[in-house]
């Protein structure tokens, strides 16, 4: 049985100084635990090198929550693959639904952010979800496939094995409201069998697919215990250092019992 990959995304949130002590909390806490499960921390832009630096002893990974679909130039505000390699980072967050809806990050921007990360060695997490409008309309599937596709299937098999996809029902970040575990499990499924489909079954079994959406202390052992859930990508619940933790723990405990 795979470990299990718990991500927190800080988002736009917290000053420096509650940052560091969110951090140093985390850091405290899980040098307590035995992890079998991979953790890791994206926060803002200009905390990154709080969390490399502790990364280097903690027993977690710093990841960013965007980088630039181009390579270091002229493109005031931005910033690139290159810088986060430069700074320690390992992971980055790609196509969250937040920067799909404010930003105009479409499949095709996704699709270059996921080979500026390729280039440089990073581990793209790459978010992927439908609306509430596509699951009543029962084009939930649909919708994920049209997103996987354009943004990852141009990769080779040797690139494709190190990317993570986040499933994240748009519906469910940020609103309180999870998929339950068997929704989870079904999309969970589908989007395993797609990745079988063009990439063969070994690159399908170790693909990490984690879920995101309101994931919090109380449902992560539920969503976490399905077979094809391989951890989360938790937003509102990372900022409390118990609740994330005890998100951890849920992992811990849902690979002992897979
Ligand atoms: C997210 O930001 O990716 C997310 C899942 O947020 P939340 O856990 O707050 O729903």
């Amino acid at each position: 049985m795979k470990s299990k990959l718990v991500i927190g995304n800080w988002k736009m949130n917290q000053s420096f100084e509650e940052a560091e002590s969110l951090a140093t909390a985390i850091q405290d806490e899980i040098a307590e635990i035995h992890l079998q499960t991979e953790v890791v921390i994206c926060p803002p832009f200009p905390y990154l090198e709080l969390i490399t630096d502790l990364a280097d002893e903690a027993n977690f990974y710093a990841g960013a929550q965007n980088c630039s679909q181009f390579n270091n130039g002229a493109y005031t505000g931005e910033v690139s693959a290159e810088m986060l390699v430069s700074l320690g980072v390992e992971f980055c967050i790609v196509g969250h639904s937040e920067r799909r809806k404010y930003f105009g990050e479409t499949n095709a921007i996704i699709a270059e952010k996921v080979n500026r990360l390729m280039e440089h060695e990073l581990i793209p997490v790459v978010c992927c979800g439908e609306q509430l409008e596509d699951r009543k309309a029962g084009n939930h599937f649909k919708v994920v496939e049209t997103q996987i596709q354009e943004s990852l299937f141009h990769l080779s098999k040797e690139e494709i094995e190190h990317v993570v996809i986040a499933y994240e029902p748009v519906w469910a970040i940020g609103t309180g409201e999870t998929a339950t575990p068997a929704q989870a499990e079904e999309m969970h499924r589908f989007i395993r069998t797609l990745i079988e489909k063009k990439y063969g079954t070994e690159i399908a079994f170790n693909t990490y697919i984690i879920y995101g959406g309101s994931c919090n202390a109380k449902n992560a052992m539920d969503l976490f215990s399905q077979e094809n859930v391989d951890g989360g990508l938790i937003g509102g619940a990372s900022l409390k250092a118990a609740d994330f933790v005890q998100i951890i723990e849920a992992a811990e405990t849902a690979v002992c019992e897979n």
